[in-house]
């Protein structure tokens, strides 16, 4: 089975491609699934006042389900189409975006930690934003808060879980490398406890981290735990859709997998995959 389930496209601002070029690179590229999961609109920030082109307005959020199921019943029988969202975790905001997602026949959401309040730990622009801070200390933050996403109940996948080494902010001492693992593994201890999927994202190979999100070891410790991996390229532009995918699913299948998630109207099924 091939399948992309993280994909993004022009609505968000900082992507390119219509969501018709996403289905039409996917058919090309021979999926047989393809996941649309653009950005969920900023809730905690002012948009008119924070960074431009971060996600699509909300007004904005409608048009883009609607857009996504018309090309799911347009393309059926050529390439299965699933209608998701990345919808971001935010502390403090849970019943904001339960009551946002609420209205929309989702597939499958994806929850990703971006925000530490309102720094975007993600964002290029924003890596200032680690001057002056304690590594440890933010790494803390970051993992306490994948962690409440995973109990929140909102998602079905956990998004890009290492996503906090992107920049190439890390531990520098073995000391610090060691709680660094013990963070990952107790994170994943809740999200096997949550019952939920991960991703394993490819884009993180052409990030200044240049490794996947999660790392091999993190991935050897899912499996062992009974997490159920999706993978997703992140694609912001269509000609990127399924990039480093060969890659995740040779991963995976070293590692010991055999089956990837795949999900329609937010149940979860397993699906054999090859290399
Ligand atoms: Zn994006
Ligand atoms: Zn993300």
């Amino acid at each position: 089975m091939l399948i992309d389930y993280h994909t993004h496209h022009e609505r968000c601002g900082h992507a390119v491609g219509k969501l018709e070029e996403y289905v039409q690179r996917g058919i090309a590229l021979g999926l047989q699934q393809l996941g649309l999961s653009d950005h969920l609109p900023l809730i905690h920030v002012d948009p008119e006042q924070y960074y431009p082109e971060m996600a699509m307005p909300l007004a904005e959020l409608p048009y883009y389900v609607e857009e996504c199921l018309t090309l799911k019943e347009r393309y059926r029988g050529t390439i299965e189409l699933r209608v998701g969202l990345e919808a971001d975790y935010i502390e403090g905001y849970e019943e904001q975006i339960r009551e946002l997602l609420a209205p929309y026949p989702w597939d499958y959401l994806i929850g990703s930690v971006h925000f530490l309040g309102e720094w975007d730990i993600t964002d290029h622009r924003q890596t200032q934003g680690w001057e002056g801070q304690d590594v440890m200390s933010v790494y803390r933050r970051y993992y306490d808060a994948v962690q409440k996403s995973a109990l929140s109940g909102l998602y079905d996948i956990i998004g890009h879980m290492d996503v906090i080494k992107r920049f190439g902010y890390g531990p520098q001492t073995p000391e610090d490398t060691a709680e660094v693992r013990m963070l990952e593994l107790e994170t994943l201890k809740v999200i096997a406890g949550s019952g939920i999927a991960m991703e394993l994202n490819a884009s993180g190979l052409t990030k200044p981290c240049a490794e996947m999100f999660p790392a091999e070891h993190v991935i050897a410790q899912a499996l062992a735990l009974g997490i159920p991996l999706t993978v997703g390229s992140d694609a912001h532009d269509p000609m990127k859709l399924g990039d480093g995918l060969t890659e995740a699913r040779q991963l995976l299948w070293h590692t010991g997998f055999r089956e990837l998630a795949v999900f329609e109207g937010r149940r979860r099924t397993l699906v054999p995959f090859e290399i």
